[in-house]
C-alpha cells in the first residue's frame, strides 16, 4: 500500500481520498479550509499542515483543486509540492484544467507526470466509479493504475502530456451541446402537444438516445433520478459546465479549430449562470429555452 499526499479535498477531492483510505492507502491529507481536512480526517486519513508536508515522503502526490492557477501555484509556486515531493514519487493533477497548464506543469516536473482529470461528478466520486481521462507516459499510468482504482472504475490512457484534458473538455463540450438541444426538443414537443413522456419513449431508445436524454433527462417525470425531479439540484452544476466550455473554447483557439456549436454552447450557460443559476444542475439550460419559448 502507498502513502498517498492529498491537496485539495472539495467536493471531489474528499470523497476520493475517503475511498483511498477505504482501500488501505495512508493519505496524508491538506486543504487552505482547515474544515476540508478535519473531514477527510475524521474518516482515517492524517491531516498535513502545508500542501509541501502533505507531499514530504509520499510515493504519490495527487492535487484535486478548482482550476488552472491553483494547480500551477501548487505544483510550482514558492514551497510548492515539485520541490517537496521525492525524486521517484509519481505526481498527478486530477483537477480539469486548461491544456496549456497541465502541459507546462508536467514538463516542469522533469519526472513521470500525469493529468488524470475525471468523470461522474460528485456521485461517482463518493461511490468509486469515477472515469480518468489520463496523459502521461505509459510506464507512470501502468502505476499509477492501483491508486486510480481505488477511486474509479474506468481508466484511460489517452496518450502524452495534456491528453487526459483535451479528452475531458471535448467531452463535456459534447455532453452540454447535446443538453441544449435535448431541452429544446423536449420544449418544442410540448408546445406542439406531444407528451414529455412519449418523446422519451421514442428517443432512449432510437438514434437520439444520449447520457444527457437516458439519465439527466431535463424534465420531470421520464428518469425519476434525473435533476430536473429535484429543482435541477446538482448533479454537475451550470458553473462548473461553463468554466469546462470556456477551457474547450480557448483550446479549440489555441489549436485553429473552428467549433461554433462548442461556442454557442458557451455563451447559453454564459447566460443560464449570469441569470442566477450557478448553482443549478446544468441540465437547468432547459429554463433558458423556456423563456425563448414564451417570449
Ligand atoms: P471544490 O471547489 O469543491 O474543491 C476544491 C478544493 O480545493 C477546496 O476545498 C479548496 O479549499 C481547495 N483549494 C483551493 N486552493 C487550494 C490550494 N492552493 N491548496 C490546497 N487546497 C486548495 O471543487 P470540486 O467540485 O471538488 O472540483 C475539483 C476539480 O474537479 C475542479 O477542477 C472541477 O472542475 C473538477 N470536477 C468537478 C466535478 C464535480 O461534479 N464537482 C466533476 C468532475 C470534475
Amino acid at each position: 500500500m502507498a502513502r498517498i499526499g492529498f491537496v485539495g479535498l472539495g467536493r471531489m477531492g474528499a470523497h476520493m481520498a475517503r475511498n483511498l483510505v477505504k482501500a488501505g492507502h495512508e493519505v496524508v491529507a491538506f486543504d487552505i479550509v482547515p474544515e476540508a481536512v478535519a473531514v477527510v480526517v475524521a474518516s482515517g486519513a492524517t491531516a498535513a499542515f502545508s500542501s509541501a508536508a502533505a507531499a514530504r515522503d509520499a510515493d504519490v502526490v495527487i492535487t484535486m483543486l478548482p482550476a488552472g492557477e491553483q494547480v500551477r501555484d501548487a505544483w510550482l509556486g514558492q514551497g510548492g509540492l515539485m520541490k517537496a515531493a521525492r525524486a521517484d514519487a509519481l505526481l498527478m493533477d486530477c483537477s480539469t484544467i486548461d491544456v496549456a497548464t497541465a502541459r507546462d506543469v508536467a514538463a516542469a516536473a522533469g519526472r513521470p507526470f500525469l493529468d488524470a482529470p475525471v468523470s461522474g461528478g460528485v456521485m461517482g466520486a463518493e461511490a468509486g466509479t469515477l472515469t480518468f481521462m489520463v496523459g502521461g507516459s505509459a510506464e507512470a499510468v501502468a502505476r499509477a493504475r492501483p491508486v486510480l482504482e481505488a477511486m474509479g472504475r474506468t481508466i484511460v490512457h489517452c496518450g502524452e502530456a495534456g491528453a487526459g484534458q483535451v479528452a475531458k473538455l471535448c467531452n463535456n463540450m459534447m455532453l452540454a451541446a447535446t443538453m441544449a438541444v435535448t431541452s429544446e426538443a423536449f420544449v418544442m414537443a410540448e408546445k406542439l402537444g406531444l407528451p414529455a413522456q412519449a418523446l422519451y419513449d421514442v428517443c432512449s431508445k432510437s438514434t437520439a438516445m444520449s447520457w444527457a436524454l437516458n439519465n439527466y433527462c431535463p424534465v420531470p417525470g421520464p428518469v425519476p433520478a434525473s435533476p430536473a425531479n429535484r429543482d435541477f439540484a446538482p448533479g454537475f452544476t451550470a458553473a462548473l459546465m461553463r468554466k469546462d466550455l470556456g477551457l474547450a473554447q480557448q483550446a479549440a483557439k489555441d489549436a485553429g479549430v473552428a467549433t461554433p456549436v462548442g461556442a454557442l454552447a458557451l455563451s447559453l450557460f454564459d447566460r443560464l449562470v449570469e441569470g442566477g443559476a450557478a448553482d443549478k444542475d446544468f441540465s437547468a439550460i432547459i429554463t433558458l429555452v423556456r423563456e425563448g419559448a414564451a417570449s
